[in-house]
């Protein structure tokens, strides 16, 4: 499956800011943007108090939910052009669209530090939808859905120190981790979703 190679440190550096793409490591002072949050490349120092035109910012800001999501340009695109045939306000649909991915739910639920080891548990075939194993990671949630851990892998190492944690969550989704099931109880609302996302930015780049 394709993903970018850019290493995911590098990739905060490049946004300026935190994407938190390495799990426990991304709130320890060992993360690169504690340590040395410059712009990468051999003129990033010099770079660092860059200001962008405002096709610069357009582009930034949909590079950075890009990299946050771990989600290519096409299926990006796509998801702006399904939110825009839909009702309501462009922007919210296309990221409660990104939020709906099953990878996503997996790492909101708290299964996985970050949402590329979710991806990978969902790959994996270790997330039933429903009670069917689904090991796609951009399948679309839909409310009423019981997301679990898969019975037989329930004693893995890593989902059993799950096992009674408490876990904070969007209000959308509710994961008893004593029965290491879920649900979504709601859709997500643009409050659920990071504050920090210009999400009119990305539309008025890709409505050029
Ligand atoms: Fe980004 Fe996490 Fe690396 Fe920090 S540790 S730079 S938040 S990926």
């Amino acid at each position: 499956m394709a993903r970018t190679i850019e290493p995911d440190c590098r990739q905060c550096r490049r946004e300026g800011c935190k994407l938190f793409l390495k799990g426990e490591r991304c709130t320890t002072k060992k993360c690169a943007m504690e340590r040395r949050p410059v712009i990468p490349g051999q003129h990033g120092n010099s770079r660092r108090r860059v200001t962008f035109s405002e096709y610069g910012s357009q582009l930034r800001e949909k590079q950075k939910v890009k990299r946050m999501y771990g989600v290519l340009e096409k299926q990006f695109r796509a998801y702006y052009e399904e939110a825009e045939r839909m009702k309501g306000v462009t922007g919210e649909n296309m990221l409660s669209l990104i939020e709906r991915r099953l990878d996503n739910v997996v790492y909101r639920m708290g299964i996985g530090a970050s949402r590329s080891q979710c991806r990978q548990i969902v790959n994996h075939g270790h997330i039933t939808v429903n009670g069917k194993r689904v090991n796609i990671p951009s399948y679309q949630v839909k409310v009423g859905d019981v997301i679990a851990i898969k019975e037989n892998k329930q004693d893995l190492e890593g989902f059993k120190a799950l096992k009674g944690m408490k876990i904070v969550m969007p209000k959308w989704l509710e994961f008893d981790t004593n029965a290491l099931t879920g649900k979504i109880v709601a859709l997500p609302a643009r409050d659920d979703i990071d504050a920090d996302i210009k999400e009119q930015l990305i539309i008025e780049l890709y409505s050029r």
